[in-house]
Formats: structure tokens, C-alpha cells, sequence
């Protein structure tokens, strides 16, 4: 696919491209300052900022290209009208490592069994938003709106442990990311299935497992 990257340079964005590349992908990078010129192109990949994001995003619809988000901290839902409306896909996702959304998984199955649970993430000291997406999510999958702990110090790429508390004994789940290359997995399954998806707007990697 000839795909725009957005945020080409960050720390995601200059793990994915290379990968985007070896995947047989061309990649046009688009950072701080250019213009958001994508018209042509099959897809977008915006990893950026929160306040960045909103605004690549609706660019890229505009110009009629499809979107996969990987920025955190955002509401993506008042461009789904926009998505539908040009026929075009806006996939979302919190997390794109196929171990994270396996962690939620389990976590949201746990959740059935433990009266309580805490989540605690801890990323990199620059992420911008606090608590992180993907804790969000796991929250509202386990339900009973759970305390979130957050740490930000440097040495860290993005972990998460979900513990529950019983009667008696304690489930810990945990995922660490050590490489941001574990995000691009995600980013080429998302590409591959962008067209197959329906107009308008999809959150979440295990809608596409
Ligand atoms: P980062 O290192 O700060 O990179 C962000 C990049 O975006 C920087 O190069 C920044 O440029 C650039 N940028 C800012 N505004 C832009 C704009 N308007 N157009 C184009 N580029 C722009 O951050 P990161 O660690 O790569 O993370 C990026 C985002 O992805 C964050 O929201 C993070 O939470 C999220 N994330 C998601 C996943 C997932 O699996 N979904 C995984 C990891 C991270 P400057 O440096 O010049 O400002």
C-alpha cells in the first residue's frame, strides 16, 4: 500500500517505518510542520499526540484516505459521521501489541471470578497522557470502574499488570512491551484488514482476531 506515516520520527514512528517498509509498503513520513498532504494514498498511520491526532485524522478523511490511529488520549467518535459519510475506514486502537489485547482478554475473563482489581501501567516518562488507553480500556472491560495506578520513569516502553484480590489469594496478568517494533505487528494485521472493515469507525485490535 503507498501509505502516509504520521509522526515518522517519534519513537513509534521511527520503529514502524522501517517494518512498513520491509512489509513491501511505500511510506511517505509526515512530521510536525509538514503540510498533511496524503490525497492518493491508500492509508494513513498516525502516531502523534493527542492534540496532533483529531486533526491528521480528519485531514486524511477529508482527502478521501482511510485511517489507522495508534495515538492515545483522544475521543475518535465525532469523526465516525465524518468516516461514514466519505465511505471510508477510521480504525483505533489503544494497543496495538497482540500480547496487550491478549491481556485484556484474560483480564476481562478473571474479572468474572474476583470481587476486586486494580490496574497498574507504567510507560516511558515522555507519554503525554495519564492513565494510559489501554488501561482505560481494560477498566471499562473488567468493569466496577477499578483503581488505575500510573508511573512514568525513564527505562520503561509500556507495561501493564492487572491484579485481582480474593478470598484468600491474588491473580496478577501482566504484559511488558521491551520493543516498540511489538506495535507494528498490529499496524500491518490493521492495514490488511482496513478495507474489509465497515465505514466509519473501529476501536480496538480484538475486533480484528
Ligand atoms: P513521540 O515519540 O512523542 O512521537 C510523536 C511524534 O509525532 C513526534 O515526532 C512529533 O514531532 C510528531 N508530531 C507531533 N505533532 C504532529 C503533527 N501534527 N503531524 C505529524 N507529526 C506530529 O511519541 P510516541 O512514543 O511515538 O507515541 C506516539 C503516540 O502513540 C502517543 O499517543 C502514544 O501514547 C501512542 N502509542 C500508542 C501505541 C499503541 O499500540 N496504540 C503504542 C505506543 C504509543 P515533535 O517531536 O516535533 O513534536
Amino acid at each position: 500500500m503507498r501509505l502516509a506515516l504520521f509522526g515518522a520520527e517519534g519513537k513509534v514512528g521511527a520503529a514502524l517505518l522501517p517494518v512498513l517498509e520491509r512489509a513491501g509498503h511505500t511510506v511517505r513520513p509526515i512530521e510536525l510542520g509538514d503540510e498533511p498532504d496524503v490525497r492518493g494514498l491508500d492509508a494513513a498511520v498516525d502516531f502523534t499526540t493527542p492534540d496532533a491526532a483529531p486533526a491528521n485524522a480528519r485531514a486524511a478523511l477529508e482527502q478521501g484516505v482511510a485511517c489507522v490511529v495508534g495515538t492515545t488520549g483522544w475521543d475518535p467518535q465525532p469523526l465516525h459521521e465524518l468516516a461514514v459519510a466519505s465511505g471510508l475506514q477510521l480504525f483505533v486502537a489503544p494497543n496495538f501489541s497482540i500480547g496487550a489485547v491478549l491481556m485484556m482478554r484474560f483480564a476481562k475473563e478473571a474479572a468474572q471470578f474476583f470481587p476486586r482489581a486494580e490496574v497498574i501501567e507504567l510507560h516511558s516518562e515522555q507519554k503525554k497522557d495519564a492513565p494510559s488507553g489501554t488501561a482505560r480500556m481494560t477498566a471499562d472491560l473488567i468493569g466496577g470502574d477499578p483503581v488505575i495506578h500510573s508511573v512514568r520513569l525513564p527505562g520503561l516502553v509500556a507495561h501493564q499488570e492487572v491484579i485481582f484480590g480474593g478470598e484468600g489469594q491474588l491473580l496478577t496478568i501482566r504484559h511488558d512491551t521491551t520493543a516498540r517494533e511489538s506495535f507494528a505487528e498490529g499496524v500491518l494485521l490493521a492495514l490488511a484488514k482496513l478495507r474489509s472493515l465497515p465505514p466509519g469507525l473501529t476501536v480496538g485490535l480484538e475486533s480484528l482476531l
